[in-house]
């Protein structure tokens, strides 16, 4: 999946990381909201960011059908990646789904992505915070200064 972030970046999400969240899409009534953190690279011969792998539900995360509050035990498991990876995979955002179609970030969302981008730690500007619907994902950045918009996905022509 390809979203543009501007004329010259895009975000890439590779189909591996796509089904490891779609795994998690609320297509039944008991599945609770799950998530978790985005890791990967940015790419240093064009400006493209892609996502290579996502951590999933712990059991110290508490979650429902209408929320998701994620654990501590992302933020190892994503320490651990990195120095499996020597030192090349980047923190590049948080995931979560959400029970409906086409999603939209809660007040909620938009406070715990507040507290992500000014607490974390982070190469670059942004964070990119994807929603995974049951029909489709929807993809959000917010940058240091504030700045608050969704990504239009790229989709592919012949
Ligand atoms: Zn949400």
């Amino acid at each position: 999946m390809v979203f543009r972030v501007t004329e010259r970046q895009r975000l890439i999400l590779v189909p591996g990381a796509v089904e490891q969240m779609q795994a998690y899409a609320q297509r039944r009534w008991r599945n609770a909201e799950a998530g978790g953190v985005l890791l990967g690279r940015h790419l240093l011969d064009s400006h493209d960011v892609v996502v290579d792998e996502v951590t999933t539900p712990q059991d110290s995360d508490r979650r429902s059908r209408f929320s998701f509050f994620r654990s501590r035990r992302h933020e190892s498991l994503a320490r651990e990646r990195w120095q499996i990876q020597s030192s090349t995979m980047a923190y590049l955002g948080l995931w979560h789904t959400h029970p409906e179609a086409d999603p939209t970030p809660s007040g909620v969302d938009r406070n715990d992505w507040a507290q992500a981008v000014s607490r974390d730690a982070y190469e670059g500007d942004l964070l990119f915070f994807p929603i995974v619907g049951t029909r489709c994902v929807r993809v959000w950045t917010l940058s240091r200064r504030g700045t608050f918009r969704e990504l239009k996905r790229e989709v592919k022509r012949g």
